[in-house]
């Protein structure tokens, strides 16, 4: 009762938007399930002609997107985008279009930036206060993806804890946020709220194969569909610890973790060959390592490389997050204690051997 009552007072004394109080800018994405624009408001367009908001219009799914959304503001607002407004426009269109309005945090994703043959030094200074005094090398690149990778599980501690799994964590998902310094989540077009049943039946159609887990359904199959939303209250605790939702995330992340460590695969064509490898090792990471280290090119042993540096604690790390067995990944909470991310992360590691 009193998170739906807050929700809706604050609903109340916050300013409301219709479709004529936006204009449009440059078309900044195009999925299955909408259209994503720059635009201002139309009473005071900025002065940057683009505009500082961010508009989807989106299909049936933009009502979950809203409600998640909204959840985020209240309950971990720097894990994502800084939502501003949703609402159902209703047009010829049936059903109408739902419009989501985010503050515009930057213009570039985490893809966008590994894409560059820089990558992660054209990350080094949007992200670390004072650039490491190191030579470029491996050294100074593991600090940058550590500071990247801690970043994004930070984000999606803060999901977690709010009961909420994103589903489609990739880095096209992520963005450099240049008011905060710092990478958030956005999208969460295909995200459950599981402590309240929102979007509880998970649309495997919504997953990006590149960067879903194995397991098919992050919930059991065996649990019914979702309980209506008091009863889902005091049941969800357990449904989450039964079946760790949130563990596909992890899985995903790890990917990305993979991803920064070696360039070559950067790409969707070089990822999607390395899953195909993954599947035939039956998901061991370790399995994986042994067949293609020795016949490996110079870049893919500068990536086991990096990973080995400080006694292999960042492979290790890895191997926590890319498992088969959702309950053996590691949670974004204690990915975060873990001594990768350790200044002295040799020395933990040495008592912990
Ligand atoms: P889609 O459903 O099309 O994947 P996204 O929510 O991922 O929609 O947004 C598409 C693209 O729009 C993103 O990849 C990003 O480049 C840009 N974008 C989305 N939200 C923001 C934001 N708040 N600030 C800046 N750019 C954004
Ligand atoms: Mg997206």
């Amino acid at each position: 009762f009193d998170m739906f009552f807050l929700a809706f007072v604050e609903r109340l004394f916050r300013p409301t938007f219709r479709k004529d109080d936006f204009v449009l800018g440059k078309k900044l994405g195009e999925g299955a399930f909408g259209v994503v624009y720059r635009a201002s408001l139309a009473k005071k367009p900025s002065s940057k002609k683009e505009g500082d908001l961010v508009l989807k219009k989106a299909t049936e799914y933009g009502a979950v997107e809203i409600w998640m959304n909204e959840r985020v503001r209240r309950a971990c607002a720097s894990s994502c985008a800084d939502f501003v407004y949703g609402f159902l426009e209703r047009s010829s269109k049936k059903g109408g279009e739902y419009w989501l309005i985010w503050r515009f945090e930057g213009e570039v994703t985490l893809y966008d930036l590994m894409q560059s043959k820089d990558f992660p030094y054209n990350v080094e200074a949007m992200i670390l206060k004072e650039v490491p005094d190191l030579p470029k090398g491996l050294e100074r690149e593991n600090r940058i993806i550590q500071t990247i990778m801690r970043q994004i599980l930070f984000a999606l501690d803060g999901l977690h804890s709010t009961g909420i799994v994103h589903r489609d964590i990739k880095p096209q998902n992520i963005i450099f946020s240049e008011g905060s310094r710092s990478f958030k989540i956005i999208d969460l077009g295909a995200a459950a709220d599981l402590r309240v049943g929102i979007n509880y039946i998970p649309k495997e159609f919504l997953l990006d194969p590149r960067y879903a887990a194995p397991e098919q359904y992050i919930m059991s199959t065996q649990t019914p569909s979702a309980p209506s939303p008091p009863v889902a209250t005091i049941l969800s605790p357990v449904l989450w610890q039964m079946n760790l939702p949130d563990r596909f995330d992890i899985y995903s992340a790890g990917l990305i973790f993979l991803q920064m460590a070696f360039p070559g695969l950067h790409t969707d064509s070089s990822l999607i060959q390395f899953n195909r490898q993954l599947k035939r090792c039956d998901y061991d990471l370790a399995a994986w390592r042994k067949s293609v280290e020795p016949r490996a090119g110079p870049e893919l042993r500068r990536g086991f490389e990096l990973l080995n540096l400080d006694g292999g604690i960042g492979w290790e790390l890895l191997k926590s997050m890319v498992r088969y067995k959702a309950r053996q990944r590691i949670s974004a909470k204690a990915a975060l204690a873990h001594p990768y991310f350790d200044r002295e992360g040799l020395l933990a590691l040495s008592f912990m051997q």
